[in-house]
């Protein structure tokens, strides 16, 4: 085969110089045609559309024709010309063609357009070649540079915290152990407990559930920084907004209040929500004729509506005299359910929501303390059909105020030690909080399923891909 300068799809798409001579590569999506010329769709990744390969079936070899199948990769050299079909501007005339790998149609999974999301969960090897996930796994790259770029623009330093830890940030269960004990035969003390100090690390430790504590670490010195990392939950719940392993972003900022930390968060998300809607247009225009043709119309309206800034106790108020029944009742004192969230989102205020000042017992020990003794200073952000999207809170700074928290929940304080020094030494006001990636995801392309924004879901019973 000549050799010529290989072209990615998606430029080849916008190329205008008619007559050039490329090389493009990529995986059959259809072929179709007849006895005497042949279309083949070909897609390489770049963009959701294909670039239309023409192939005069006379000037090629039958044998090597017959291998091009949908799924199969080929290596095409031909000449860029204007299009006579509808739907693309150029397309490819072919001249040589390579087979690089061949599909056997009797058993290639994706030969047929049209597959369920359940179905394609079940063949997560071979999904993202299929349009919705190849735009899906394209949105996710974009907003997590648009992360980066975010930050770093506002002079915030992304700080690496520990995916194994010997601390529990939400003083509770759900985690994943961490061990090389042998399960069968681990060492025990004098009580018949295993003996988690002949263990690796010579102690307990699991996987982390947020990056936070050492994230308040980091911005206790750099002023403000941000995590991007993945993040373990045991929750054995199976909603279609959990996952077992998920990636938080957790910015921390020193001298930011709770209402610093509310515009931070609202003006994340509208920026974010505007990078998509620039940097990610096509991709979103299909998911949405896919399966969601309101999604550009939330997105936009996320974008230009200011969130509504209400107490948790407003909200309750709100939905008890809502007369909504309600799967879990709802009254002061309990954990908002998502039902809840959506309610007051979608029904209610039209617009996204921030409730703030909770219950302090459905809070984490790290929250700052307000005056009423009842509640502390955290703040929930609840989109539409997603319910909470982040959580966060201005932080308890004061050392003896998070000491009494930390005794009141039976929690040890071993573990923490060196977080509980940042509030003997130096200590700042300072606020918070964490956005899961993946249930962005789910507002920018429509999705509701949170198995399918993430190329490789862990869910229980769930990890073979
Ligand atoms: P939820 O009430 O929805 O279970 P949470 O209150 O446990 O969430 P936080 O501890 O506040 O969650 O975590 C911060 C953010 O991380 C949440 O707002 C959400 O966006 C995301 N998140 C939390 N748990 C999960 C999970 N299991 N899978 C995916 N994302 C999650
Ligand atoms: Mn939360």
């Amino acid at each position: 085969m000549k050799q010529l300068k290989r072209v990615k799809i998606s430029e080849a798409l916008r190329l205008a110089s008619e007559g050039e001579e490329i090389n493009v590569k990529g995986w059959v999506r259809t072929r179709r045609g007849n006895k005497s010329v042949g279309f083949v769709a070909l897609n390489d990744g770049s963009t959701i559309n294909n670039i239309q390969i023409v192939i005069d079936i006379a000037d090629f070899d039958e044998e090597m024709l017959r291998l091009i199948t949908t799924g199969a990769c080929i290596s095409v050299n031909g000449e860029l010309v204007k299009s006579q079909g509808q739907g693309q501007s150029v397309e490819i005339r072919a001249t040589e063609i390579e087979i690089y790998g061949s599909a056997d149609p009797a058993a290639y999974p994706l030969q047929k357009k049209g597959h369920s999301l359940e179905f394609l969960r079940e063949i997560a090897h071979l999904r993202p070649r299929t349009n919705t996930f190849g735009a899906v796994f394209r949105v996710r790259h974009h907003m997590s540079y648009a992360i980066h770029k975010y930050f770093n623009d506002k002079g915030f330093y992304y700080f690496h915290t520990p995916i194994i830890t010997a601390s529990d940030a939400e003083g509770a269960g759900s985690m994943f152990e961490v061990s090389t004990l042998d399960m069968n035969n681990p060492p025990r003390d004098k009580e018949g407990r295993v003996d988690f100090s002949q263990d690796f690390f010579g102690r307990q430790t699991n996987l982390t559930v947020s990056g936070q504590l050492e994230g308040e670490l980091g911005a206790m010195a750099l002023g403000a920084i941000y995590t991007f990392g993945p993040t373990f939950r045991a929750e054995n719940s199976n909603t279609p907004r959990h996952l077992a392993e998920f990636w938080m972003i957790e910015p921390e900022m020193a001298f930011y209040d709770i209402t610093d930390n509310m515009d931070l968060a609202e003006d994340f998300l509208k920026y974010l929500i505007r990078y998509a809607l620039e940097h990610c247009r096509e991709d979103i225009e299909f998911l949405s004729k896919m399966y969601d043709g309101e999604v550009i119309d939330r997105l936009n309206f996320v974008v230009e509506n200011d969130f509504v800034r209400l107490t948790y106790t407003e909200g309750v108020k709100i939905l008890e005299a809502s007369g909504e029944k309600f799967e879990f009742p709802v009254h002061w004192g309990t954990d908002l359910q998502s039902e809840h969230e959506r309610y007051l989102v979608e029904k209610h205020f039209k617009r996204p929501v921030i409730l703030t000042d909770y219950p302090r017992e459905i809070k984490s020990f790290y929250m700052k303390q307000n005056d009423d003794g009842k509640t502390v200073r955290a703040m929930d952000v609840l989109f539409p059909k997603i319910g909470e999207i982040i959580g966060g809170s201005e932080r308890e700074a004061d050392y003896n105020k998070l000491m009494n928290r930390v005794k009141e929940t039976g929690m040890h304080t071993d573990p923490i030690w060196w977080y509980l020094e940042t509030r003997r030494f130096g200590t700042a006001p300072h606020s918070g909080f964490g956005l899961g990636l993946e249930r962005l995801l789910m507002f920018v392309t429509g999705m509701t399923n949170i198995r399918d924004v993430i190329p490789f879901p862990r869910t229980p019973n769930n990890v073979e891909f």
